[in-house]
């Protein structure tokens, strides 16, 4: 709010002059002062004057002592003067100039046979005491109904004016008076400290929201200033002090203007001031409060509202809304994430939060950010849901009868026919892993989803099916996945399809079983060895060609080496020696021994270690000959016991031959083993 002062506001000429005196004689003056009514119309200085001593009275015969009597400003009438010479009283006559130029006037127009008339305000001490000065004789005139009534059988008129009355009231009463009398004589006796004043004040209402008037409650000429500003300004006060000021919408009043009557003191004046600029700054103050909060954000529990994370603690993050108190989130109601970290919190970083609670008496808002992410979560999944749009999910849980997989602080569960294509036993090694699902159901007024990445995998393996049978060929490779292994083979995935590896095409040694190869999960290389796009059946081999011991073989082995083996396998006719994993050789019964054996074991067991003469090597028919007896024949059981009985002293045993018996046995293993290898029985 601005204050807007009147240049002029305040004591005039003729009352600085009085009051001055005044102090003068408090100081100087060794006799009682006196005055004759108010000096001035101000109680604030006659009320201070009493305080210092000077007393006030109604006319000169109370004075009962010598004091010292000072004519106030006003001025008084020739009777006074006549009173207080009566008494012998001194006198310092604090009439204003102008009054006295006035009372002059009046007296020498008086004396001229002139009939005089005051505009003015018959009651005020002004206008009596220049009265005074033409023997009580004048027309006193405030109105038209004064003008008429004036009845004078006197030719001449001269008017003057109180010093105080405004412009226009003198010339509207002049010219009441010119309408009834011709030959008027006008003196206009307004005082200029007044008329400027008063012009100040209609100029400073015009502008201003609110006016003050300061000045005392029987002060003409404040009086007059009301009026003026009355009539420019709808919100103009009268104030004698500060206190008087009345309540105001200062938060209303861009700007307020202040004048004081002339016979206000300025220290009235200052005090009035200085209470409107603490009323301003209160109010400004207010204001700023009012602003300040104003810019605050407003938060309703249920609300969604933008923040910055100003800081964190192992158990909280606190938030910056905005708002007269910081927002706090617990840690749990952060993220979903159950891997969340708190230390991935960025400082500045602005979120979306949900206000949880709002309690400003004790300065607490609680904030979720997960109930945000739920919110939309559940939009976007009710979309994903009708669009049938794959969502990655986190599995958080293993349940009874499923898995519980999280996505935007939301919940689903997949049921356990659905987080595989197969049949999963254990669903633990789905447990934190990322996968995608379709949202297969949802139920609103429980707020639950229903997810399958079943689905996913059914369609991901359609299309990955669809791909191969397009394009397989015999021969070509694919990386697979052993899904589950049979006695006969392994099935292993390989993208969209199923393909069986025959257990002979496991391993080029011979093994009973898959699971001495693989098992389920490996990463496999296989190559297509044949299908049948209309049954939709490939069959898969997994051994390397440059894995075949044959092959090695081939390079390794010579005719006539002489190798070390492992009696693996005995049969009737011989025995296999295996020299590498995968490749076996036949030592014939013949080969075994110089001697006549009944079977090779009599002389060999499974297991033992032997020195043996490659006799043939055919690596296409995978057949390889060896003989140890021309390395270290093994003599037969019964010459190894008649040696040892010579050695003793008992007699040497005989060959045997091989029993008629069992020639045709052995012919048919061997044609088993060995396919065109003939033994001759003799
Ligand atoms: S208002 Fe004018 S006439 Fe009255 S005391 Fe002041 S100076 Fe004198």
């Amino acid at each position: 709010m601005e204050i807007l002062i009147a240049k002029n506001a305040g004591f005039c000429f003729g009352v600085s002059k009085a009051i001055n005196l005044l102090f003068s004689l408090l100081e100087n003056s060794e006799n009682k002062l006196y005055t004759v009514g108010p000096i001035i119309h101000n109680d604030q200085v006659v009320d201070k004057l009493k305080s210092m001593g000077v007393k006030v009275v109604k006319d000169i015969s109370e004075i009962s002592d010598n004091g010292q009597v000072v004519i106030r400003t006003h001025g008084v009438t020739p009777k006074v003067y006549d009173e207080i010479n009566e008494k012998n009283l001194t006198f310092s006559d604090a009439t204003c100039p102008y009054v006295k130029k006035i009372h002059t006037l009046v007296n020498e127009k008086y004396q001229e046979g002139y009939q005089i008339v005051i505009v003015g305000d018959k009651d005020h001490q002004e206008v009596k005491g220049i009265n005074g000065w033409c023997g009580d004789s004048a027309f006193i005139v405030d109105s038209e109904e004064d003008v008429l009534a004036i009845n004078t059988d006197k030719e001449k008129i001269c008017v003057v004016s109180q010093t105080t009355i405004t412009k226009e009231k003198w010339e509207t009463l002049n010219n009441y008076l010119n309408k009834k009398f011709e030959n008027i004589l006008k003196f206009d006796t307004i005082c200029s400290a007044t008329s400027n004043r008063q012009n100040e004040a209609e100029a400073v209402a015009k502008i201003v929201d609110a006016m003050l008037v300061i000045g005392g409650k029987n002060s003409s000429n404040t009086q007059k200033l009301y009026d003026i500003c009355s009539k420019y300004c709808d919100r103009t006060y009268k104030i004698e002090t500060s206190g008087d000021l009345p309540p105001m919408d200062i938060k209303n009043i861009k700007k307020i203007g202040i004048t004081a009557g002339a016979s206000t003191p300025d220290w009235v004046i200052k005090e009035v001031i200085c209470k409107m600029e603490e009323l301003n700054k209160a109010e400004n103050e207010l204001s700023f409060k009012e602003a300040f909060e104003s810019s605050l954000v407003t938060l309703n529990t249920g609300d969604i509202v933008k923040g910055k994370i100003i800081g964190f603690n192992n158990s909280e993050v606190f938030v910056d809304l905005g708002y007269k108190s910081d927002g706090i989130i617990k840690l749990e109601e952060f993220t979903d994430d159950v891997e969340f970290n708190p230390q991935s919190i960025k400082v500045g970083e602005e979120i979306e939060v949900f206000v949880v609670r709002v309690n400003d008496r004790e300065g607490i808002v609680e904030l979720s950010k997960k109930k945000v992410e739920a919110m939309k979560g559940w939009d976007a999944l009710v979309t994903a849901f009708e669009n049938k749009t794959p969502v990655k999910v986190k599995v958080i849980e293993v349940v009874n009868g499923g898995v519980i997989s999280s996505v935007s602080g939301l919940k689903i569960f997949i049921p356990a026919s659905q987080i595989s294509d197969r049949y999963v036993k254990e669903l633990q090694g789905f447990l934190k892993q990322i996968i995608t699902i379709r949202i297969i159901d949802y139920n609103k007024q429980k707020r639950k989803f229903v997810g399958s990445h079943r689905v996913i995998l059914e369609e991901e393996r359609q299309k990955a099916g669809s791909e191969f049978w397009s394009n397989v060929e015999v021969g070509k490779r694919y990386a697979g996945t052993v899904k589950t292994l049979m006695d006969f083979g392994a099935f292993v995935d390989i993208g969209g399809v199923d393909g069986l590896i025959h257990l002979s095409e496991l391993s080029w040694s011979k093994i009973k079983h898959p699971s001495s190869v693989l098992k389920v999960g490996d990463k496999v290389e296989v190559t297509v060895l044949e299908f049948d796009k209309d049954k939709k059946k490939v069959s898969l081999g997994y051994k390397k060609h440059e894995d075949n011991p044959w092959i090695k073989a081939a390079t390794k082995y010579n005719v006539n080496d002489i190798v070390k083996g492992k009696v693996v396998r005995l049969v009737p006719f011989g025995a296999f020696v295996e020299l590498d994993e995968g490749v076996d050789g036949l030592v014939h019964i013949s080969q075994i021994s110089n001697d006549r054996i009944g079977k090779p074991a009599d002389v060999l067991q499974v297991g033992q270690i032997i020195e043996a003469k490659i006799t043939d090597l055919n690596l296409e028919t995978k057949k390889i000959s060896l003989s140890i007896k021309e390395v270290n024949p093994i003599p037969s059981p019964k010459k190894q016991e008649a040696e040892s009985a010579n050695a003793s002293g008992e007699g040497a045993a005989t060959e045997e031959e091989v029993p008629t018996e069992h020639k045709e046995e052995i012919q048919n293993t061997i044609g088993d083993v060995l396919g065109n290898v003939k033994i001759d029985a003799e």
